[in-house]
């Protein structure tokens, strides 16, 4: 069975990278003081191998493989049923709820899963072998139980200009050299989930390319440590809180996302990880499929929704305020925002259809639906929590003020509140609220909702492709017995 522990993936992934951070290259990251600060976000992912191998979760964490029959952890699953769809969901929120945080697996399953229809598409009008290589290449992560990141390139220069007008033609990744063993492709990705945990990543273009774009129309598959990378930590507010003695200032200590900037400087791509090299007329496609799965994956912020929630109602209980009507109130709106994310999430899922290459897509309209509730929700989410979790979310002394006795019995007197919580697991939940709410522990729970799986306005547009207003006219037209 190609489970890997959470053991051997921590171990898998201790390979040298050309990684910066802090100014300071560190290629043996793992041995470095600054892996104090990367470690959670592979805590975060450990638990997705761990939870693949607990009984109670199996149904959910894994799935057999329609490539090889073998048991494989879903993530590296093509849908084969609405069934599917909906257990990708309940994944996302599940390890939502375990984590708290960006679990950073889920842009190379979306990618994969635009790929294989994709892919099967390409060859059938250009009687390619994409689809065939594509196969290939992922019978290996399953077989491996990899981690496969996913990039849509982007650092996108002027966006007011297309690719080929750039001032710099690196601003959308392209391809500089095609010999007769692959291509050679230069171009970065800016904002990167996961990278530095994963095994590969798949890159994507970020736009639909047009005429005389050609170059930039190119996705292929990366192992993440190959020459010609280069990887910078992505900053994140109070990141170097980490470095501390105590955990508490950190909020929530044992999980978190990751964030690097990548470079790809040159680097050579084989023929046999090549899945699309040219064809401008499916760029589009493969964006719009892969932004709709991923738009279906941000059910992930319902399960953290589901701990803010908690930690808001746990707040209240600890000022002895729970049963104040508008506390109540405010609780309920919480719970009424999270649970209408998560019916967009299930409801996409659940009006998915079958493609021609035999893997099943999420309803797109709705996915659009459901990005564009994750662009606001969580923002009201967090404004009912640090309404009840007071202003002490931004004024609490450090947890090193609450262990020195010249001040720790003046902390325990003026900030112990009832018997549900003593001061330090107050100092914990105060910290854990100003996580969420000021962007601690990577990345911000909020700009994450906002940009992550393309920024408001690219949900729009989608909503009014998708959304048939002729026919919404005409069934107006209907009703009156219009002409
Ligand atoms: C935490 C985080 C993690 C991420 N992880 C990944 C990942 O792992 N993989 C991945 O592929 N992507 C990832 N993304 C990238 C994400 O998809 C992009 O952030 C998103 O596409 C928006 O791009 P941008 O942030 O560069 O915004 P910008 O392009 O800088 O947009 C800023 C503003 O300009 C507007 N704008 C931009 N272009 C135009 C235009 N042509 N016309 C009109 N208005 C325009 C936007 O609507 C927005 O309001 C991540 C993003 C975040 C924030």
């Amino acid at each position: 069975m190609p489970l890997k522990t959470p053991e051997e993936y921590e171990e898998s992934i201790k390979r040298e990278v050309n990684l910066y951070m802090f100014g300071e290259k560190i290629s043996r990251f793992w041995e470095h003081p600054y892996y104090q600060i990367i470690k959670p976000s592979i805590t975060t992912t450990k638990k997705i191998y761990e939870l693949a191998l607990i009984d109670e979760y199996k149904d959910i964490m894994t799935t057999t493989s329609h490539l090889t029959g073998e048991i494989i952890n879903r993530f590296t699953s093509i849908h084969q049923s609405i069934e599917d769809l909906l257990k990708k969901v309940e994944m996302q929120r599940l390890l939502g709820q375990k984590t708290a945080c960006c679990f950073q697996r889920c842009v190379g399953y979306d990618a994969a899963n635009a790929l294989y229809s994709v892919t099967y598409e390409i060859d059938q009008k250009y009687d390619t072998k994409y689809h065939m290589r594509f196969k290939q290449y992922w019978k290996e992560v399953q077989k491996h139980d990899l981690f496969v990141a996913g990039s849509m390139t982007d650092p996108k220069g002027d966006r007011g200009k297309r690719p080929k007008d750039q001032q710099d033609p690196d601003a959308f990744l392209h391809i500089v050299e095609e010999n007769d063993k692959g291509i050679i492709v230069r171009g970065a990705k800016v904002h990167q989930t996961g990278f530095l945990n994963s095994h590969r990543a798949l890159v994507m273009p970020t736009l639909a390319m047009r005429e005389g774009e050609e170059d930039y129309a190119v996705s292929f598959g990366i192992d993440t440590n190959v020459k010609g990378l280069t990887m910078i930590y992505g900053r994140q507010a109070s990141d170097k809180r980490k470095l501390e003695e105590g955990k508490i200032d950190v909020g929530n200590f044992k999980y978190g996302g990751q964030e690097l900037f990548v470079i790809f400087d040159n680097c050579f791509i084989p023929h046999q990880h090549i899945f699309m090299n040219k064809e401008i007329d499916f760029t589009g496609e493969l964006v719009n499929r892969f932004a709709g799965y991923h738009r279906q994956s941000y059910a992930c912020k319902t399960g953290v929704g589901d701990v803010l929630i908690g930690a808001a109602a746990l707040s209240a209980q600890s000022l002895g305020v729970a049963n104040t009507s508008h506390i109540k109130e405010k609780l309920i709106e919480m719970i009424h925002l999270n649970e209408t994310l998560w019916c967009s999430a299930v409801a996409c899922s659940a009006k998915g259809f079958k493609r021609p290459a035999g893997n099943y897509e999420m309803d797109m309209l709705l996915a659009n639906v459901n990005k564009q509730n994750v662009t606001r929700f969580p923002y009201e989410l967090v404004r009912l929590a640090e309404d009840i979790a007071g202003g002490i979310i931004c004024t609490l002394p450090s947890e090193s003020d609450l262990k020195n006795p010249d001040t720790s019995k003046l902390l325990e007197k003026y900030l112990s509140t009832n018997s549900i919580l003593p001061t330090e697991d107050r100092f914990r939940l105060i910290r854990f609220i100003e996580s969420f709410a000021m962007g601690l522990t990577s990345p911000s729970y909020r700009t994450e909702s906002l940009h992550g799986a393309g920024s408001p306005q690219a949900q729009r547009i989608m909503i009014a492709r998708q959304g048939e207003l002729e026919k919404k006219i005409n069934l107006v037209k209907e009703i009156l017995d219009m002409k």
